[in-house]
């Protein structure tokens, strides 16, 4: 069946799926829109999907996946940078810190309820690598919750190279940070403070909520990136930051409850010419840096995730704008002819599942 994902919480969601699952409610508002999508999108229905009704019942988990930034390098006022939270009990996990993290998590809490986003209880971050589109964010997420008040370190897992990042970062704040503990705005003295832990592939973080295991991910020249698996007393989420298709992932994910991955539309690549105005060679720099949708589709058939969240794509919400440039129909559309029926949805900023 194909239906148009809308979950109760969310302001927008443009989930299209083909195969099983649970529907979730269709608001009367979207019921037109979501005629048209099931209409479009069951030109390309197949089967049933594979096991997708085990994904745990949205409203029923404890565990929400919470996307923060779903952009890429583009300056896309729709779409922040790359940063996504799982938040368990209470507890919020920071994976990637792309410019914006800290308004958008604060948006998360005040238009979404998600208390554990409120930027001075953000504490534990994971970076999958140090691309400045993914780690802008950070002495964002190092500074303003400590001058909102944090009074604890911030905790900051990634792959080598984060500490000198890190200690860049402090030391280029240092006046700032001298000012307001010394000044007259009496910052917490620790909160500006950030241990930052270099990880390498295994179980890098365990506490009473959740066991993150990081895995290797490949993305081109970068001599070290990971993704994470977060496994929570309810759910299983897997968040690879960007990556080649790799097997690694296949097994990181196993059928986990939850696949956040990037994916490029054929569609961008064709209207990309090689070697484009700007001497970039895009195809070749795409094989060694990303993922396409058919090699997503391909991955995600073994994976089999419950649900896959496609982010980091070069789509844009308003095509009037840009036209010409990928859309989330487009995306979705070059998934299910790549073969894939799973639940797939394009992740928006601020969407909870
Ligand atoms: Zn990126
Ligand atoms: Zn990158």
């Amino acid at each position: 069946m194909c239906y148009y994902a809308e979950l109760p919480w969310q302001a927008s969601n443009d989930g299209l799926c083909c195969g099983g699952g649970q529907g979730s409610a269709v608001k009367r508002g979207r019921l037109f829109t979501a005629i048209i999508a099931c209409a479009l999108a069951a030109l390309h229905c197949g089967a049933p999907a594979f096991a997708a009704d085990r994904a745990t019942p949205f409203g029923a988990a404890k565990t929400q996946v919470v996307l923060l930034g779903t952009g890429n390098p583009q300056p896309d006022p729709d779409r922040s940078g790359p940063a996504t939270a799982v938040v368990v009990n209470g507890s919020a996990y920071l994976v990637d810190f792309g410019p914006g993290v800290v308004r958008r998590a604060n948006a998360a809490a005040l238009d979404k309820g998600v208390q554990a986003l409120v930027p001075t209880n953000i504490k534990i971050a994971f970076v999958t690598h140090l691309h400045s589109d993914h780690t802008a964010g950070y002495p964002d997420l190092i500074l303003t919750p400590w001058v909102m008040g944090r009074q604890a370190p911030l905790e900051v897992y990634g792959p080598p190279g984060i500490k000198a990042m890190t200690e860049h970062i402090l030391a280029a704040y240092q006046e700032d940070i001298k000012i307001r503990t010394e000044g007259m705005e009496h910052a917490s003295p620790h909160g500006w403070k950030v241990n930052a832990h270099e990880v390498v592939a295994g179980v890098v973080y365990k506490d009473g909520n959740v066991t993150v295991t990081a895995f290797p991910t490949k993305h081109g020249d970068w001599k070290e990136s990971f993704g994470y698996r977060f496994d929570t007393p309810d759910r299983s989420v897997v968040i690879t930051g960007d990556t080649t298709p790799t097997q690694a992932t296949i097994d990181a994910c196993h059928g986990c409850d939850v696949l956040v991955h990037e994916a490029l539309t054929l569609k961008f690549l064709a209207n990309n010419r090689r070697p484009n105005p700007q001497g970039i060679d895009f195809h070749a720099y795409a094989a060694k840096y990303h993922t396409t949708t058919a090699q997503l589709a391909e991955l995600a058939n073994k994976a089999k995730p419950g649900l896959l969240i496609l982010v980091h794509n070069p789509i844009t919400l308003r095509p009037n704008k840009r036209p010409g440039a990928s859309t989330p129909e487009d995306l979705l559309q070059e998934m299910q002819e790549a073969g894939y029926r799973g639940k797939v949805v394009v992740g928006r900023d601020l969407d909870v599942y």
